[in-house]
């Protein structure tokens, strides 16, 4: 692996209230308050972010949403801005989640002016591209995968660019147990670099490259040994504190 930063991203997708999430963060704490040598994250729902900035507040873990708007303020009933992640200590945000995409329709171009507004406010965009079994079936998943990218970051400057942190993730291996293999994850994240050197250059080599599908403690180490997976978006994984911090310990 190049010198890059590694990082491993929790995604708690819609679960944990208040209190689940504050209990969670004391645990986990625990386990991993001495990693410093790759970047812990936590994407939590909106409601669990303010009491997790305080539970976080100086802590080697940092703090995400799964989500926000492109606005920046105003009528849009139901939204989230950056502003707010802001104000509650996020530092990251994943956008463009398949999750987002399939079943709340969000589309690429939308995608775009969420990595945009989070980029100009200093978010770190954790953005997710991945294709579906049947795209990967009829061996169209890299073109799939390289047209997200491009498209997601349409009209970013170079400097911009340097960054955001990309995490692949297959749909038909989310919450499925179904890791695709650490060559086929590979092969996919080195088109997305190669993506990314076309709209970029040589910074290509500094933007971390996340796999994320069925991370779990027992695969993550040999997922981290391919050259362009620089860490791991994990959901179902990172639900148990103790678990988590296995996995975190085993990167
Ligand atoms: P999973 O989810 O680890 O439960 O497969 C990953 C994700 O959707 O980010």
């Amino acid at each position: 692996m190049a010198n890059r930063r590694s990082v491993i991203a929790g995604n708690w997708k819609m679960f944990k209230t208040v209190n689940e999430a504050e209990d969670y963060a004391v645990k986990f704490l625990e386990e991993v308050k001495d990693v410093t040598d790759l970047d812990i994250v936590l994407c939590a729902p909106f409601t669990a972010l303010n009491p997790l900035k305080n539970e976080l507040e100086e802590s080697v873990v940092h703090l995400g949403a799964q989500n926000m708007s492109w606005a920046d303020q105003g009528a849009y009933t139901g939204e989230i801005s950056a502003q707010m992640l802001l104000d509650v200590a996020c530092t990251y945000v994943i956008l463009g989640h398949s999750e987002r995409r399939e079943m709340f329709g969000e589309k690429d171009e939308e995608i775009n002016k969420k990595v945009q507004k989070a980029l100009a406010t200093g978010l770190t965009p954790i953005l997710c591209v991945g294709e579906n079994l049947n795209v990967r079936e009829e061996g169209k998943a890299a073109e799939r995968v390289s047209s997200q990218v491009v498209q997601a970051l349409s009209s970013i400057s170079k400097e911009d660019l340097s960054r955001i942190v990309i995490a692949y993730e297959p749909i038909w291996a989310i919450g499925t147990g179904k890791t695709a293999s650490s060559k086929d994850a590979q092969d996919m994240c080195a088109t997305i670099r190669a993506t990314l050197n076309g709209l970029m250059g040589l910074g290509a080599e500094q933007v971390p490259i996340l796999y994320g599908g069925s991370v779990k403690a027992e695969n993550i180490a040999e997922l981290l040994t391919e050259p362009d997976i620089d860490g791991a978006l994990v959901g179902g994984a990172s639900l148990d504190p103790i678990s988590f911090a296995k996995l975190v310990h085993n990167a």
